[in-house]
C-alpha cells in the first residue's frame, strides 16, 4: 500500500467508535497490516499521533522508542507503574529501563535502544 492510500484509510479508521463491519473489512486489514509492516506508514502515523499529543518525539533516537515511552505515561505525563502493557520506562535523569512485571518496581536498566540500537543519552 502506498502512503497516500494509507493516509486516506487512516483518516477513516483512526476515528473512534467505528462500526464493527468497518473493523472486519478487508480494507481495515490492509490498513492494519500496513501500519505494522510498512515502515513509511508506521512512521507517518506515529509521527502524526505524537505531534497531536504534543509529545517531544524528536528528542528520541527513533519513533519506536518515542512511541513506547509515550505509551508508558499517563495523561499527566507520569509513568504508569504496574501497567502490564508498558515495555519501557524513561526517567527524568535520562535513564531508560525495561520494567519487570512481577508486582514490584524492578526494572532492567538499558544503555542501548532495543529498536534501533543507538546508545541512549543520559
Ligand atoms: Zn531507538
Amino acid at each position: 500500500m502506498d502512503l497516500e492510500r494509507f493516509k486516506e484509510l487512516h483518516a477513516y479508521f483512526s476515528q473512534k467508535d467505528l462500526p464493527r463491519e468497518a473493523l472486519e473489512s478487508a480494507e481495515y486489514n490492509a490498513y492494519s497490516d500496513a501500519m505494522h509492516e510498512n515502515e513509511d506508514c508506521y512512521n507517518w502515523a506515529t509521527t502524526e499521533k505524537l505531534k497531536k499529543k504534543g509529545f517531544d518525539y524528536q528528542n528520541y533516537c527513533c519513533l519506536m522508542m518515542a512511541d513506547n515511552v509515550d505509551s508508558s505515561l499517563d495523561d499527566n505525563g507520569e509513568i504508569r507503574y504496574g501497567a502490564v502493557d508498558v515495555i519501557i520506562n524513561k526517567w527524568d535523569e535520562g535513564l531508560f529501563g525495561i520494567p519487570i512485571h512481577d508486582g514490584g518496581t524492578s526494572m532492567v536498566l538499558i544503555n542501548y535502544c532495543p529498536w534501533c540500537g543507538e546508545k541512549l543519552k543520559k
